[in-house]
């Protein structure tokens, strides 16, 4: 039965695979909730924003695309 859940699940944005993560090589990633206002206030300033390899899991940041 082919399958159209693999990589393409819903939670994945391909538009952010150019990113490639640094522990494992993986281009999947999703959004993940800023913890912590500072860390949130600081992010939010830069213009960055956390994001969770879907394989291994690790946080990595990301600068929005621009
Ligand atoms: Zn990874």
């Amino acid at each position: 039965m082919a399958s159209e859940t693999d990589t393409r699940g819903g939670k994945i944005d391909e538009k952010l695979t150019a990113k490639v993560c640094f522990w494992c090589g993986s281009t999947k990633f999703r959004r993940v909730n800023r913890r912590g206002m500072l860390q949130r206030y600081v992010l939010t300033a830069l213009g960055w924003y956390p994001w969770e390899c879907a394989i291994c899991r690790r946080k990595t940041f990301r600068r929005k695309s621009g």
